[in-house]
């Protein structure tokens, strides 16, 4: 009958410690992502500020508008841009063009 009543008591030993295992497992994978950076940080999108694009910072080009550099999309934007950022006749022609005939 002693044998019994171990043996009953190692079963619910190990019960509780898987419990607690799979309790501590659970907190610290839960944990893991508030303790990284935020993931939205990642695919942080900035604007195009010739055409007015939103793209992706780690796929936009670099491009040279007056004293500072700004991110563009393309390279018919850098060129743009590297025209002048104020060129109204540019930017008279392009409304122009995109209001159409
Ligand atoms: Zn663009």
């Amino acid at each position: 009958m002693g044998r019994l009543a171990l043996l009953l008591f190692l079963v619910f030993a190990a019960l509780l410690i898987l419990r607690a295992l799979r309790l501590l497992l659970a907190t610290f994978f839960q944990a893991r992502p508030r303790d990284g950076p935020p993931v939205s940080i990642e695919g942080e999108m900035v604007r195009d500020p010739i055409c007015g694009t939103w793209i992706d910072r780690r796929l936009a080009l670099a491009a040279r508008s007056g004293e500072e550099w700004v991110p563009v999309c393309s390279e018919k934007c850098r060129a743009r841009a590297a025209a002048g950022p104020n060129d109204p006749g540019q930017a008279r022609a392009d409304r122009a063009g995109a209001k159409g005939p």
